[in-house]
């Protein structure tokens, strides 16, 4: 993609981030860009880091360590947005400054285990699966308090917040109440003071939906397809609306 669209596409988002905020009286500043650069190219990521991003998100350790090794020179940051093997724990604590998908004891486990190893506290959130799709990753809304007390007690892991994905709705409104309630655990566990446990960021929102999401307090959209494909922003096919059903 050529510098200029990319630098047009990723204004316009900035824009539509810092209208949402403002028009819901919050802060502009709390709510941060993770471009997620999925399946896009080194060079298209580094314009997009030439243009302004600077926290990246992806979701497969293989891409991402080759793009991560050939960018190191850039001062960003790295998330981890993907379904993570605890298998894959060792590269992902050497690659990603925060891991957003923890959603079980064992993979919390390996991570701590391989952060240990190079003496690095791991920056975590944990996945919650708010709308208990069997399809979707994240540990449920009513085991997510034990699972965090439990991982509270890992010194090389630092729980940040919480993350969720919704459904697909082709009305982004329909996903509000699957945000307001990611918020409301969030606070609810925030008001417990586990030791250990920070809960300052609410990963929530993507393309079709991040506006809804600044709303109900992300801290954190995770947006791909409105900044690295081509087209009409928003315009992208992305799925048959199944959530509109429920
Ligand atoms: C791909 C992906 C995104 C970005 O979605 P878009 O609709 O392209 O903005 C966000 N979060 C996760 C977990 C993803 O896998």
């Amino acid at each position: 993609m050529e510098s200029e669209v990319l630098k047009k596409k990723l204004s316009n988002i900035k824009e539509r981030i810092k209208k949402a905020a403002i028009d819901c009286g919050r802060n502009p500043d709390t709510v941060h860009l993770v471009a997620v650069s999925k399946t896009i190219p080194k060079d298209t990521v580094r314009k997009a880091i030439t243009a302004g991003v600077d926290i990246l998100g992806e979701n497969y350790i293989q891409e991402a360590r080759d793009k991560i090794n050939a960018l190191s020179s850039y001062p960003v940051s790295w998330h981890f947005i993907g379904h993570l093997q605890s298998n894959k724990a060792k590269y992902a604590v050497k690659l990603f400054d925060m891991i957003h998908t923890v959603d079980s004891l064992k993979l919390a486990h390996e991570l701590n285990k391989q952060a240990k190893k190079i003496n690095k506290i791991q920056k975590i959130m944990i996945q919650v699966n708010i709308s208990m799709e069997s399809t979707k990753a994240g540990i449920y809304e009513e085991d997510s308090q034990k699972l965090i007390k439990e991982i509270s007690l890992f010194e090389n892991l630092s729980i940040k917040g919480l993350m969720t994905m919704p459904p697909f709705f082709n009305n982004p409104e329909k996903a509000g109440p699957y945000f307001s309630a990611l918020r409301i655990l969030r606070n609810n566990i925030r008001d417990k003071a586990i030791r250990n446990v920070n809960m300052q960021e609410l990963s929530m929102g993507m393309t079709n939906d991040f506006e809804v999401a600044i709303k109900e307090g992300a801290t954190l959209v995770r947006i791909g397809t409105a900044i690295f494909q081509a087209g009409r922003v928003g315009f992208g096919n992305k799925g048959n609306g199944i959530g509109d059903k429920l």
